[in-house]
């Protein structure tokens, strides 16, 4: 169902008592949210927190936590990692995969990112997939192309049903914690181009159903009129997301 969502990252940020006062902040704002079925909001916090954070919005309907990441492998001896079996037992329902800092920093390929998602969709967690160019890209012309094969080499991979329970978030690289947003506009034509790749790759009723989310420094300020545009489901907030008013305002900007 294409649901609208508003979905926090706080990345590597906030210690434990950060975290309670996020986590105790949204609560308290929670009925002024106007959430439903068909309006969500999404809470991507470190892992140390995501057990709290499910169990905090457990008497919150449709106030849900995230992993910002999952292994690619299913279970074993990988110091570190944790799994999507892991994340799904803490009544956790999505995970961020492919952000373009994991891809940057972390050097992730495509391949590991499928693995990832078909990790998640085993485990019924949602993949929030991300996609994006950098500005260099842009500037030559080259971001449709550039997102398009960000799409054919991972989540396109999966089959016609599976596609259903994914979300897409455009994140122009550019616009990750720059303070730069992409112009509604610009946002909007990506939304439409993505749209439009996965009514061809799937179906027309699988793109209309889906979930596209835009992350880029959404802020208190800008988000209303982003959320003006017909292709954009919500947004997948960093900086603004650890902002308790801030994060609130975003929430109820989204009608
Ligand atoms: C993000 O972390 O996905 C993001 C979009 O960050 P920011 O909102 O800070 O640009």
């Amino acid at each position: 169902m294409r649901k609208k969502i508003i979905a926090g990252n706080w990345k590597m940020n906030a210690t434990k008592d950060e975290a309670v006062t996020i986590v105790n902040g949204l609560i308290a704002n929670y009925s002024d949210f106007g959430l439903s079925e068909n309006k969500i909001v999404v809470v991507a916090s470190p892992f140390p927190y995501i057990h709290y954070c499910a169990s905090m919005f457990a008497k919150f309907p449709n106030l849900v936590a995230a992993a910002q990441n999952c292994s690619e492998f299913e279970k074993g001896a990988y110091t570190g990692e944790v799994s999507a079996e892991i994340i799904a037992s803490l009544y956790v329902e999505y995970v961020i995969i492919g952000h373009s800092e994991r891809r940057q920093y972390f050097k992730e390929t495509d391949e590991q990112l499928l693995l990832k998602i078909n990790q998640a969709q085993n485990h019924n967690l949602i993949p929030i997939f991300c996609v994006g160019e950098t500005l260099e890209t842009r500037d030559n012309n080259k971001h449709f192309e550039f997102v398009k094969e960000q799409l054919e080499n991972a989540i396109f991979k999966v089959n016609e049903n599976d596609i259903k329970n994914c979300v897409i978030a455009y994140e122009p690289i550019w616009a990750i914690g720059t303070g730069v947003t992409a112009s509604p506009a610009q946002a909007q034509e990506m939304h439409a181009f993505i749209r439009e790749q996965v009514s061809a790759k799937f179906n027309g009723e699988t793109a209309k159903e889906m979930s596209i989310l835009y992350g880029g420094s959404v802020n208190a300020a800008n988000a209303a009129e982003l959320f003006t545009c017909a292709d954009i489901d919500g947004a997948l907030v960093g900086g603004a997301s650890l902002k308790v008013d801030d994060f609130s305002t975003i929430i109820k900007a989204m009608k």
